[in-house]
């Protein structure tokens, strides 16, 4: 089995491997690569890099990838990410920059060309090839920045050994494909460079281009930290860490210096957007410690994400996730019946909808649903609404939002009611779930309130 093997380290038995990811505000322009170009030039440990699209060039892309756009908006579209990604390379010496450019230029023609394809005759398949451009693009300027301050830095393209299944837009990764595949064609190159890879994309077996979904480099390197037994995953983004709460929503919210796995992997899957949630599993798996910084100022420290921590605090934060929709459905068949839930999941699963909260009564059941607006994941759509009809009556609620408080031994411990349900009486909750998990409790209440409610429990949980 995969986890009994033991993995093939560098030859350097004292070399700790860090795999370092480096989000799209950290590879935007050329002074935030230079940033990040320094934190690794400091922590010799870091091997194996992984970055995302620069800013803003990911979105580009997924437009390019639509059908329904004009050869004049293509064009534009080129131009704009081939601007982003030349005000980088202008910086490099001349001869650095003239050659990446031409890279560039080759990798946009091949873009161009997709792009047109795209346009005539639509497929999910083009779309993948499409959106990959953006990390081909940013590790092939990122390993010329590195480059320029000393380090040997080189390009890796990851679709050696990111090997997926063909399900375009959320392709699934082959792990032992992975793992082989990483052990044999990369770990013996990072014995003598830093390699700059990319996040986000894989390759079927087909050799056709995938990709993991929105946000995946994070996972993306969570997956190579696993594949490589690697010491640490060093997550790099533009936040010092992962907070107490939204910092938006009061200024009381600070970082946390240590989480355990299981209470972030509450947090990043219940709205805290600072991780993509899948990260944390392949971290978890091969208990690999995971850190979450700030590459415009690593000098703040950041979130130190690990099995054991010091302190495991009753309250440790309170995520908020927006854009809740709550279906309800009752039928009197249900009474005394079986089979009626299987009933019901098998119309969410056809749909591919993931449910997040669920509350039962004898004859009905409440669900919620992240439904969040311009969203690639699967909708609660009218179409599932109607199939449901068929078996039960069905209300739907939107305009709410998930409140979930986390922390440690929340189903055991005492006062609760006093804590959390005193402290924000003066507002409905419109649905509880508490007992399932010893790392959360989750309500819903009217988007209205939601950052009163996140306020208020913050100032009275960790003042
Ligand atoms: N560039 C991709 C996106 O914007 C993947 C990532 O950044 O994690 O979704
Ligand atoms: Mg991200």
């Amino acid at each position: 089995m995969y986890q009994n093997q033991s993995p093939q380290k560098l030859s350097d038995q004292s070399t700790a491997l860090t795999v370092a990811k480096f989000g799209g505000t950290s590879v935007a322009d050329f002074s935030a690569m230079l940033r990040c170009a320094q934190i690794i030039k400091n922590e010799t440990s870091t091997r194996l890099v992984v970055v995302s699209a620069s800013a803003g060039v990911t979105n580009y892309l997924v437009r390019l990838s639509q059908s329904n756009i004009s050869s004049e908006e293509q064009r534009e579209i080129i131009a704009n990410i081939r601007a982003i990604q030349l005000k980088i390379t202008q910086h490099l010496a001349n001869e650095v920059e003239q050659s990446v450019n031409a890279e560039i230029d080759s990798l946009l023609d091949q873009l161009a060309i997709y792009a047109l394809k795209q346009s005539e005759h639509y497929t999910v398949k083009q779309a993948d090839a499409i959106l990959a451009f953006g990390e081909q693009l940013s590790s092939r300027i990122f390993a010329k920045v590195l480059q320029s301050i000393g380090v040997n830095g080189a390009y890796f393209n990851v679709q050696q050994v990111m090997k997926t299944n063909s399900l375009y837009g959320k392709a699934v990764v082959d792990i032992e494909q992975l793992k082989q595949a990483s052990n044999a064609l990369l770990l013996p190159k990072l014995e003598q460079q830093v390699s700059v890879t990319q996040g986000f994309i894989g390759q079927d077996g087909l050799g056709e281009t995938t990709t993991l979904g929105r946000g995946g480099s994070d996972y993306s390197a969570a997956l190579l930290a696993e594949a490589l037994n690697a010491d640490h995953l060093a997550i790099w983004t533009d936040v010092v860490g992962i907070f107490t709460t939204d910092p938006r929503i009061t200024e009381q919210a600070r970082a946390i210096k240590e989480i355990s796995f299981g209470e972030a992997a509450e947090m990043a899957t219940f709205g805290a957007k600072i991780l993509h949630p899948a990260t944390l599993i392949p971290a978890m798996r091969q208990n690999i410690p995971v850190f979450v910084g700030s590459s415009k100022e690593p000098e703040k420290g950041g979130t130190q994400i690990k099995q054991k921590v010091e302190s495991n605090p009753t309250y440790r934060s309170i995520a908020l996730r927006r854009e809740q929709t709550l279906v309800t459905v009752k039928s009197p068949a249900m009474l005394h019946a079986s089979g009626f839930l299987a009933k019901v999941f098998s119309i969410l699963a056809k749909h591919e909808l993931s449910v997040d909260l669920i509350t039962t009564s004898e004859i009905s059941v409440a669900l919620t649903f992240d439904n969040p607006s311009g969203s690639m994941q699967a909708l609660l759509t009218s179409t599932v609404v109607q199939e449901l009809e068929q078996l039960c009556e069905v209300t739907v609620e939107h305009g709410l939002s998930l409140v979930a408080v986390i922390g440690n031994s929340l189903h055991s411990a005492k006062g609760i009611g006093e804590s959390i349900f005193q402290t924000i009486n003066d507002t409905n909750i419109r649905l509880i779930c508490h007992g399932a998990s010893a790392n959360n409790l989750c309500f819903l209440v009217a988007e209205n309130d939601a950052n009163h409610v996140v306020e208020k429990l913050h100032r009275e949980l960790f003042a």
